[in-house]
């Protein structure tokens, strides 16, 4: 891994594993080369094994440092990643911790460029993928502006859901490179969410319908409807869906996300919780009251 050290209009390089104990500091922060280095590699070895070549971290991860740790250029805050220069990193803005965290992140954009799927992922799908590894190195962060602010939404629920959570990296990772854009992100956390808390989601799709078409459109605008909530906000909806009595068609099922979005649109102030209760309350199945007269 090399380091670049910038200061007074001068450059220098130096190989991070051979700083032996040289302490570097930048801005309020003091890193050890040689430490970050091996750190990155425990953790890339970890997460990627054998697929991450010594030349990925040799070649296509630089670390910079830049005059009195001011990063320059909107991106290098903290790291950046391109197709065809690869993973910088930049000291000074964060401890060396969380440094490790962002160069995984940049790393992580790295591989799955190498799996295929970088060039064929929406923003947000690129960025969780990324904060997966982030996360798995101890980094965890949160933004407010997109792609970052979703994916970091949709990647927390999921490592909250056992079933997914519970899951090695590696099962984790190669989940997340069968996806290529936030609906799909926000179909694996119902799916995860059905299946950690045993919803009956899985069942009543089964039970609704054979075809296989019918069910994926039902997933996908469940998931698209769902793509901001939270997982309480899942759990309603889903529930909701699966009290729906037998008669209830396809397109009336549409018809209700449907309006949960259009009110939500029209009264942005209003529970969504009861938004979503009311839309569905017409198709709602009665429960049989045995004992009326108790
Ligand atoms: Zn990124």
């Amino acid at each position: 891994m090399q380091l670049l050290l910038r200061a007074n209009g001068q450059q220098a390089a130096i190989t991070m594993e051979s700083a032996g104990d040289q302490v570097l500091v930048v801005g309020e922060h003091r890193y050890k080369p040689v430490q970050i280095a091996r750190k990155v590699r425990r953790y890339a070895t970890q997460m990627w094994g054998s697929e991450i070549g010594s030349e990925i971290l040799s070649e296509r991860l630089t670390f910079e440092a830049l005059d009195g740790g001011r990063p320059s250029g909107p991106w290098t805050d903290s790291g950046s990643f391109s197709p065809r220069s690869g993973s910088f990193v930049s000291l000074g803005r964060w401890d060396e911790d969380s440094t490790v965290g962002i160069a995984l992140h940049e790393l992580a954009h790295e591989m799955h460029l190498r799996r295929g799927g970088y060039d064929f992922s929406d923003g947000v799908l690129r960025e969780a993928v990324s904060l997966l590894a982030e996360r798995e190195a101890g980094l965890m962060r949160s933004f407010e502006r997109e792609p970052y602010h979703t994916a970091s939404h949709l990647i927390a629920q999921l490592s909250e859901l056992p079933a997914f959570g519970n899951q090695s990296f590696v099962k984790r990772w190669n989940e997340l490179m069968d996806l290529t854009n936030d609906a799909a992100l926000a179909d694996l956390v119902n799916f995860y969410l059905d299946k950690s808390e045993r919803l009956g989601f899985d069942r009543w799709l089964k039970r609704f319908t054979d075809n296989l078409e019918l069910r994926d459109a039902l997933l996908s605008k469940l998931a698209v409807t769902s793509l901001r909530y939270s997982l309480e906000l899942r759990r309603q909806l889903i529930g909701n869906v699966v009290r729906c009595g037998a008669e209830i068609t396809p397109d009336q099922i549409v018809r209700v996300l449907d309006s949960v979005v259009t009110l939500d649109r029209r009264y942005p102030n209003d529970d969504l919780g009861r938004i979503i209760d009311f839309c569905f309350a017409p198709h709602a199945r009665r429960k049989r009251r045995l004992f009326a007269f108790g």
